[in-house]
């Protein structure tokens, strides 16, 4: 949906106000005033949403609001509930003042947390949404918590500012609800760093116990930022936004991120973070350097190119596409792309991450049943809530999304000697259904269902339709071997190791090991037995997950192993016949010889230094600011 241009009410103050203190960290309780100047005549309804866009899932924000009360000029106002997360105020004349208090200890990127060390809040978790005034613009004062817990803290959002104080707590403002919804809040004592790239200011605040390296964190990222920019704006090189944060949240263990215009959330474990004195890039780090990027690739596709089905989004139930394996796997293909493009992932560590991800497709036999398509329709229900029999019944729309991404490159690259890419195809994704969007303009219209296999062509020249049908809502295996081939490069396929295989992952609990998942067709499935039962003993001698390994490491495929297990608290003894290892872990190796091909994908000839006209599009300055106290 398109902010609307800012409107006033009449007296000169904004329609909807809202005022949010954390006021309980201790009890995780952040206050919230909310000011209607004109309450619908017949009974104003508010209501939270029960998703936030970019994770696609039935949260149902509205239980963790505690108590909520109305009153007007006169005083208190009856509220009646009209469903889970609907509220119905009874006719009032005048202004409207809705008090209510909201639970807020999910420490994830997607809801509200709030303690004595910090408060993040996504609007979505604690802004009422004020039905029929949704295109309204609002303001939001954000208080500091109480004295005994507020040393030190301030503010980081992209709320645009309208009066805010020092460290940042004060007023903001937001055109409507869906701009407001799409700016997460983080206030506590995060260290914060600045660098310009793509002719924006960034900025990344990390919160948690760290000892991280910021000034590595913004030299990595700036030129993944700036050649973002250049992907999609060739000639300008610049970025759609103004300023863009990244706020960070570090735990002990912990893997997410969230994204939205001008920001993102992310969540790492804290020692996936640079840190100061850190030579060499962890794996965790690399991982970290994705995430970061993978959202960063977010501000244009899907939060500015979006699917027709999310224009606008509606807050109060799913909103289906079938498309999600080119929002979410066009941009998983694209988030180490770019890393390797802007030099900050050696070429060989990309084929590697590459390569991983092609395993970790060709390792689940859920591809074989369900397509991406299909993936992408039922996130709601199947993707965000897997289970013991997810391996076998669905298929990652990021995971096979990017191989498909990756197909399509390929094949456009090859067919074009090079001339045209799937980059093409994000350039004229974004001139037709993103450049413009939240403008003053009217925004541009979102992808339509059935739009990309048209739009492929007109970008690159290459039709790929039949392709598309087999690849996206078909089940068979992608030809990525054939379409590496005019690259230089061998995708090979090899057993994970030599052992026979029992067709299980299994999982220690405590003393137990126990069947998480039993594949497909596998050994131990065909035997009887099943995901949760727990395994006692193998061939007469008690198990555990490395004895396990062993055992299975000296018997062949083909070979009969007895098995007792209990399920529940009954018995079982079967016998399985054991597999051959499958052959799902993927290889790439590049062959010697200079590729054009080649040198056209990863985007330098070298493949260690970053290209220069790359480079020169990042102005990295970064600057080191420590939460002052106060
Ligand atoms: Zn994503």
């Amino acid at each position: 949906m398109s902010p609307a241009p800012v409107r006033r009410a009449a007296r000169g103050t904004d329609p909807l106000a809202y005022r949010i203190t954390p006021s309980d960290p201790h009890a995780h309780l952040f206050s919230v005033v909310l000011t209607i100047a004109e309450p619908a005549p017949d009974g104003q309804r508010l209501a939270l949403p029960a998703w936030i866009p970019g994770s696609y899932m039935i949260r149902e924000f509205a239980r963790h609001v505690v108590a909520l009360t109305a009153r007007d000029s006169r005083g208190a106002v009856r509220v009646a509930k009209l469903d889970k997360h609907t509220w119905r105020v009874a006719p009032t004349t005048g202004p409207l003042r809705v008090e209510y208090t909201v639970y807020a200890w999910d420490l994830s990127v997607r809801a509200a947390h709030l303690d004595a060390t910090h408060g993040f809040l996504n609007p979505t978790s604690v802004c009422l949404r004020v039905l029929g005034q949704e295109s309204r613009p609002c303001t939001v004062d954000l208080e500091p918590p109480p004295a005994s817990v507020a040393r030190g803290w301030r503010v980081a959002t992209t709320l645009p500012e309208a009066g805010a104080r020092r460290g940042g707590f004060g007023r903001y403002r937001a055109v409507d609800y869906d701009a407001l919804a799409d700016h997460p809040i983080e206030m506590g004592t995060f260290e914060l760093a600045r660098f310009e790239a793509a002719g924006a200011l960034h900025e990344i605040a990390v919160t948690g116990r760290t000892d991280v390296d910021l000034e590595r964190l913004t030299r990595d990222l700036a030129p993944v930022c700036a050649a973002q920019a250049a992907l999609f704006e060739p000639r300008t090189r610049r970025a759609p936004f103004a300023r863009y944060l990244f706020l960070t949240t570090a735990v002990g263990e912990g893997y997410g991120g969230l994204e939205h215009r001008d920001s993102t959330a992310l969540l790492c474990g804290r020692n996936d973070l640079p840190w100061r004195g850190m030579t060499t890039a962890t794996e965790g780090y690399r991982t970290f350097l994705g995430l970061a990027s993978h959202e960063y690739f977010h501000a244009w596709l899907v939060k500015r190119i979006r699917p027709a089905a999310f224009v606008p989004y509606d807050l109060d139930r799913e909103a289906y596409t079938r498309l999600l394996w080119i929002f979410e796997g066009f941009t998983s293909y694209y988030d180490d792309l770019m890393l390797a493009r802007a030099g900050v992932l050696p070429h060989a560590d990309y084929l590697k991450a590459l390569a991983r991800t092609i395993s970790t497709v060709q390792r689940g036999p859920g591809r074989a049943v369900q397509s991406v398509a299909d993936s992408s329709f039922d996130a709601w229900i199947k993707y965000y809530r897997q289970d013991e029999n997810s391996p076998n019944a669905i298929v990652s729309y990021y995971a096979k999304g990017a191989l498909v991404a990756l197909a399509i490159d390929l094949a456009v690259r090859a067919r074009t000697r090079g001339r045209a890419s799937l980059d093409d195809a994000m350039r004229l994704l974004w001139q037709r259904h993103g450049r413009g969007s939240g403008g003053r303009s009217p925004s541009p219209p979102g992808l339509p269902e059935d739009g990309f296999g048209s739009l492929l062509h007109e970008a690159t020249g290459v039709r790929l339709d039949a392709s598309l049908a087999r690849w996206v809502d078909g089940t068979s295996e992608l030809p990525l071997a054939r379409l590496f081939a005019p690259l230089g490069i061998a995708l090979t396929f090899a057993p994970a190791d030599r052992s026979p295989s029992l067709g299980v992952r299994v999982a220690t609990r405590g003393a137990e090991l126990t069947i998480a998942t039993a594949y497909a067709g596998g050994a131990a499935q065909r035997a009887g037995l099943s995901a949760g039962d727990q395994l006692v003993a193998v061939d007469g001698l008690r198990v555990d997950e490395k004895s396990l390994k062993t055992l299975l490491s000296r018997r062949r495929p083909g070979d009969v192993v007895e098995i007792h297990a209990f399920r529940r608290d009954e018995l079982l003894r079967v016998e399985a016949t054991l597999d051959a290892p499958a052959r799902s872990e993927a290889t790439l190796q590049p062959d010697p010889k200079d590729n054009a091909l080649r040198r056209g994908w990863l985007g330098t000839r070298s493949g260690a230094a970053p290209a220069a006209r790359v480079r020169s599009g990042a102005r990295a300055r970064p600057s080191r600011a420590r939460a002052a106290g106060a």
